[in-house]
């Protein structure tokens, strides 16, 4: 079912208290009224306790990342069942911060997408061109390519588990923002995509988030085109107000 959604990925900022306290002030500021859904995702070691302080709200918790083997030697790495084990039921995969950094490719995010649906999780997709990308005109190949190798393996069913993330590399942090027209023309190619290759009542239902310095200043324009329905916020995910805004922006 299409959703309006506005999610917060906090990166590796805030420690325990501060993580208690944004979520504290979230709790108390964002409108009851407000009939988008609101996630947040702070870092793995904070997210039980994000949980815990989350339970009597409306705002869902998020990890940033999981493992695609179900357990093992893997010194460091974090598994979907223990995500689910604390009531972690969402997970964002694809990042371009994990594209780039930790050089994961579209095959190993596909696997990551499988272990996270196997376990029932909602997948937050993120994909999107840089910046070369544009500049020669191959924006759309590419945002194509990375939707068909990293998720277009799986099942009809598992859509309702789905939620795209478009995000232009180029506008991640920098304070550079797709314009509206920009960010629906994309949304708008993806859907067809995912309609030419599951069908029209896939393609409605699914939710397509525009990330990109969304900021509360440009919020509005960006969640009124048709094809977006909501955004992945980093950097003003980090503050209060900032992010409330965004949220009653929706
Ligand atoms: C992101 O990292 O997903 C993101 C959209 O960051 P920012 O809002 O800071 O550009």
């Amino acid at each position: 079912m299409r959703k309006k959604i506005v999610a917060g990925n906090w990166k590796m900022h805030k420690n325990a208290t501060q993580t208690t306290e944004l979520l504290n002030e979230l709790i108390a500021q964002i409108p009851a009224e407000t009939t988008a859904q609101v996630i947040v995702a702070p870092t793995f070691v904070n997210l039980s306790s994000a949980v815990e302080n989350l339970k009597f709200s409306n705002i869902a918790v998020a990890a940033q990342n999981v493992h695609q083997a179900e357990s093992g030697a893997f010194t460091g790495e974090i598994s979907a069942d223990m995500l689910t084990s604390i009531g972690v039921n969402t997970v964002i995969l694809g990042h371009s911060e994990r594209r780039a950094i930790f050089n994961e490719s579209d095959a190993l995010i596909a696997n990551k997408v499988d272990t996270a649906l196997k376990h029932e999780m909602t997948v937050i997709f993120c994909f999107g061109e840089e910046l070369k990308d544009r500049q020669s005109k191959n924006h759309f190949n590419i945002v194509e390519n990375q939707l068909k190798d990293g998720l277009f393996h799986i099942e009809a069913k598992d859509w309702s588990n789905v939620v795209l993330a478009y995000e232009p590399v180029w506008a991640i942090g920098t304070g550079e923002t797709a314009s509206p027209e920009q960010a629906q023309d994309m949304h708008e190619f993806i859907r067809e995509t995912v309609r030419k290759a599951f069908g029209s009542d896939i393609a409605e239902d699914v939710t397509i988030l525009y990330g990109g310095s969304v900021k509360p200043d440009n919020a509005k324009e960006i969640f009124s085109k048709p094809d977006v329905d909501g955004g992945l916020i980093g950097g003003a995910a980090l503050n209060a107000k900032d992010f409330v805004a965004i949220v009653t922006a929706i």
